[in-house]
């Protein structure tokens, strides 16, 4: 039995944050052992779709494949969009991983006190820093607002909706 190494949360914030470190991308402890990777979305309409087209920019861009199963059993990991409140954060993604630094258990929120009021594309933007964060990434510290930033809303806000060379790089050097 493998035991539980390290947890945290990690999350979106949806406070202003200033990149200023001119290095890059950094990764959590733990990853995947392949990169093939299912996820299950107990969601529907709006916030499926944002599971699903910031799945789609993953897979897409990198050599991680991101794929939605139907199948609950079948996944390795969890996302839901939930009412959270005030918290201050747009999405929420907690997890363990084992004694060998891959995942035990990954779970991500979207909080749909903030991200109601969201177009599609700003929800698309949130749900790929958090399954970015799914797939073992943490923060980015690059410049030019990229997704994987402390804040995905700000970047957001300056104009990012697809992923750039750091949350590109970080994902291929894990994968
Ligand atoms: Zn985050």
């Amino acid at each position: 039995m493998l035991l539980a190494l390290a947890s945290a949360v990690l999350a979106a914030s949806v406070s202003w944050a200033t990149p200023t470190l001119a290095v890059a991308y950094s990764h959590l402890p733990c990853r995947w052992p392949s990169s093939s990777v299912k996820f299950y979305a107990n969601t529907s309409g709006a916030h499926l779709t944002a599971f699903t087209s910031g799945a789609s920019a993953w897979t897409g861009a990198t050599a991680a494949t991101l794929t939605r199963v139907t199948s609950y059993s079948s996944a390795q990991f969890y996302g839901v969009a939930a009412y959270d409140g005030n918290t201050g954060y747009d999405g929420q993604t907690t997890w363990t991983c084992n004694l060998l630094l891959q995942f035990s258990t990954v779970n991500v929120v979207l909080n749909r006190t903030y991200m109601d009021s969201y177009g599609a594309t700003e929800k698309k933007v949130i749900a790929m820093h958090e399954l970015g964060h799914a797939m073992g990434l943490d923060h980015s510290t690059a410049s030019g607002y990229p997704v994987m930033a402390s804040s995905a809303g700000n970047s957001y806000n300056h104009g990012t909706t697809t992923l750039k060379s750091d949350g590109i790089t970080s994902t291929n050097t894990r994968y």
